[in-house]
C-alpha cells in the first residue's frame, strides 16, 4: 500500500519536475518550432497538443502495463499519478489559465492566483530565450508574495 501511494507520488510530482526540465531545455531550445505555437497562440488546436498526447501516452502507458501486469504495480501507481497529473494540468493550465475550453470563475485562492500570474508571466516571452517559470505547480515564492502585495493593494483601494 505504502509503495503504491509512493508511486502516485512519484508519478505526480516526478511529471511535474520532468516536464518543467523537458519545457526549459527541450521546448525551448531546440524543439522551440514545435512549442513556439503556444507562446504564439492565436486560439484552436496547435502544434505544442502534441507533447500532451506524448505525456499523456507515457501516463496511461504505464497505467495498463502496472495494471495488467506487464510491468510492477509500482509502475502502475506512478502511471495514474502522472495521469492525474494531466488533469490538474489541464484544468489549470488550459482552462485556468489560457480560458481555452471554458474558464473559471472567481474567487480564486492566492495559490492559484499566483499559479497564474507565474504561467502568465511566462508567456510575456514570445521567444525562446529568455524565460521564466517552465514549470506549473511549482512556482517561485516571488509570485506568491507580488499576489499579495496585488491583494493588499486592492483591499487599500
Ligand atoms: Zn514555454
Ligand atoms: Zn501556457
Amino acid at each position: 500500500m505504502l509503495t503504491n501511494t509512493f508511486g502516485f507520488f512519484i508519478g505526480f510530482f516526478g511529471i511535474e519536475l520532468l516536464a518543467a526540465l523537458i519545457h526549459r531545455y527541450l521546448m525551448h531550445g531546440p524543439l522551440w518550432w514545435i512549442h513556439q505555437s503556444h507562446h504564439k497562440s492565436k486560439g484552436g488546436w496547435e502544434m505544442n497538443d502534441w507533447f500532451a498526447v506524448l505525456f499523456a501516452s507515457l501516463g496511461v502507458g504505464l497505467l495498463f502495463g502496472g495494471f495488467l501486469d506487464y510491468i510492477a504495480i509500482f509502475w502502475g501507481y506512478v502511471g495514474v499519478g502522472i495521469s492525474v497529473y494531466g488533469v490538474v494540468y489541464f484544468i489549470l493550465h488550459d482552462v485556468l489559465v489560457h480560458s481555452r475550453w471554458g474558464s473559471i470563475p472567481k474567487p480564486l485562492s492566492r495559490y492559484l492566483l499566483a499559479l497564474r500570474k507565474a504561467h502568465r508571466m511566462h508567456h510575456k516571452h514570445t521567444t525562446a530565450q529568455p524565460g521564466e517559470s517552465y514549470g506549473l505547480l511549482i512556482f517561485h515564492p516571488r509570485y506568491f508574495l507580488e499576489t499579495k502585495r496585488d491583494q493588499t493593494a486592492d483591499r487599500n483601494q
